[in-house]
């Protein structure tokens, strides 16, 4: 956690996301390391000055993430899970609520009305690929569905390539991508080294290929007026 919070704070991440609840696919899959593994993302957060984010799956861990995390993340399998999304509307964290794999845009963004009208408005939706008839890419990522709600709502959107494809070669297209049809920002898995990574390192990027990403993506976010270090 440490090392990869170091290489992606380098070439200019604005914040670190690691997964201590796992919702895996197989309840066999590495389930996360729970508490230990939200202390290990905030100390790596801390040591290089960045804030954390990180999945919840359950209402009752509200309370023992709080204390961990900048953000809370919910993923696409649980964006339906109304008593979720109440609780954590209760909080004044920011969240990052991701697309359900087969939700429609109203569904999304009803999903986040639950947030909302709990009283947290502090929401950035993510669009992270859909599933359809294609095979060829883990999902198929809808693009229209981000310059969709940019343009019908006040939200922040962000793109995930990397659960978007599943392929770590397809990352940097689909970020530049994203970047060209208005999303604010991508989330993207990171490794020091994909190959003994615990969970989706084919999709992951090394130091190299990160700062590929990133300076493939410099123009974007010149233009948005921000600097980047590097
Ligand atoms: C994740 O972001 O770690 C994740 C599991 O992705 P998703 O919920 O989009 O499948
Ligand atoms: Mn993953």
């Amino acid at each position: 956690m440490e090392k990869t919070a170091a290489i992606v704070k380098q070439y200019g991440a604005t914040g670190l996301r690691g997964g201590a609840f796992k919702p895996r696919t197989s309840p066999y899959s590495f389930q996360g390391l729970e508490k230990q593994g939200l202390e290990l993302m905030r100390t790596a957060a801390d040591q290089v000055g960045l804030p954390c984010v990180s999945e919840i799956i359950d209402p009752n861990h509200v309370n023992l993430m709080h204390d961990y995390v900048d953000a809370f993340q919910v993923g696409a399998r649980n964006m339906q899970n109304y008593g979720l999304l109440k609780a954590i509307g209760q909080t004044q964290k920011t969240v990052i609520l991701k697309r359900g794999m087969s939700a429609t845009i109203e569904e999304l963004l009803l999903a986040a009305e639950y947030i909302y009208s709990a009283g947290n408005k502090n929401i950035i939706i993510c669009e992270r690929g859909i599933r359809t008839f294609e095979k060829a890419l883990r999902n198929t990522l809808d693009l229209g569905a981000v310059a969709y709600i940019k343009n019908k709502s006040h939200l922040p959107v962000i793109v995930d390539p990397s659960h978007a494809t599943g392929i770590r070669e397809l990352i940097s297209p689909m970020s530049r991508a994203a970047a060209a049809c208005g999303a604010d920002g991508i989330i993207v898995e990171v490794h020091y080294e994909p190959e003994i990574a615990l969970s989706d390192g084919k999709q992951s990027l090394n130091e190299e290929g990160f700062k590929n990403l990133m300076r493939g993506l410099k123009p974007f976010i010149q233009a948005a007026g921000k600097t980047l270090a590097q």
